[in-house]
């Protein structure tokens, strides 16, 4: 299990490097997908990227699979991304209560596009692309911040919705569901 840096610490602010294709190919980058994978599965994320445990890379996962931390997230396919790129898809946004291992007991609402079309290497090189909505679209935008030195604090302009995580299910949590299910009758899952 690898280690997770917290809010404060310089690496959460650097812009992470891009990743070579020999580099990717490397059995030591391999282990360390599967590695970060694990310290993801152990903690319970929604998701996780490489500068979370201290390393510049560009390189994140996500997975939702019935998450503790995130009861009414939809499910999301493990996606191991290697250099993403984001499109923003329309000018669509809503706001997302969001939350991050590196920053403890802490949510808040950013404003996150609605749509966009997501890029990137799988972990053998091949190129990939998709499209997502809604929830799915603010976790991926959440990870690939983070290869960008960026935290969702940086993105919370309404600081009264600042919550810890037993007072957003107290609450927020079942406004946010509500807003959550009109965006999905809106925008589609
Ligand atoms: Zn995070």
């Amino acid at each position: 299990m690898l280690k997770i840096a917290h809010i404060g610490h310089p690496i959460l602010r650097e812009r992470a490097r891009e990743v070579g294709a020999s580099e990717l190919a490397d059995p030591a980058m391999q282990t360390f997908i599967d590695d970060l994978y694990e310290t993801m599965r152990d903690a319970n994320g929604a998701g996780i990227a490489a500068p979370q445990v201290h390393r510049s890379i560009r390189v994140c996962i996500v997975e939702v699979q019935a998450n503790p931390r995130y009861p009414y997230m939809p499910n999301i396919p493990l996606t191991i991304m290697i250099n993403p790129v984001i499109t923003l898809l329309g000018k669509g946004t809503f706001q997302n209560y969001e939350g991050c291992l590196s920053v403890p007991n802490l949510r808040g609402l950013v404003a996150r596009s609605a749509r966009i079309e997501l890029s990137y290497l799988d972990r053998t090189g091949m190129d990939q692309k998709q499209t997502l909505v809604g929830l799915s679209a603010g976790v991926f935008q959440h990870e690939c911040d983070h290869l960008d030195g960026k935290l969702f604090v940086d993105r919370v302009t309404d600081t009264t919705s600042l919550t810890t995580w037993a007072d957003f299910e107290r609450f927020h949590m079942a406004s946010f569901v509500a807003r959550m299910n009109a965006l999905v009758d809106r925008e589609g899952s």
